[in-house]
């Protein structure tokens, strides 16, 4: 059994509780982590099972009800752009500028594992798609 199918079985049994996840220990960074940059509003490190020579994750310092996209109401604009923006910036920074995906799985049927709104940034290969 491959890493990504553990990982698509994890997520199947991934419910939205509301409840901490592990984000809020990396955030508080109870955890290590490798961060590749900061502010006042988000954090981007890299994923521990990367996808691509280039994976990174972006979340939001604080969740905010933010446990999944299709949870985002109207008061949540400003960090979503915050999130997208964030995206380019670390793409430059990693030198995949000039070609990279942003991704974010959304629910169960999408493989979400892990209920704190991240963005992937994946690069540093040729991405295939359709995706799977
Ligand atoms: O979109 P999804 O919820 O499946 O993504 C969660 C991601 O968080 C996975 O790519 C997983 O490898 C990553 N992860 C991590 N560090 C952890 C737990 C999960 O980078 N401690």
């Amino acid at each position: 059994i491959t890493a990504s199918s553990n990982e698509e079985a994890a997520a199947k049994t991934a419910v939205d509780t509301g409840g901490p996840t592990i984000f809020d220990k990396i955030i508080a960074k109870e955890i290590p982590s490798d961060i590749v940059y900061e502010d006042d509003k988000v954090l981007a490190f890299r994923d521990i099972n990367p996808q691509a020579p280039v994976h990174i994750l972006i979340i939001p310092k604080l969740r905010d009800g933010l446990t999944q996209l299709s949870k985002a109401e109207a008061r949540h604009g400003e960090i979503l752009g915050q999130l997208l923006y964030a995206s380019k910036i670390v793409a430059e920074k990693e030198g995949i500028a000039e070609g990279f995906r942003v991704v974010i799985n959304n629910g169960p049927d999408a493989c979400q594992s892990v209920y704190h709104l991240h963005l992937h940034v994946i690069g540093g290969r040729q991405l295939k798609w359709p995706p799977g």
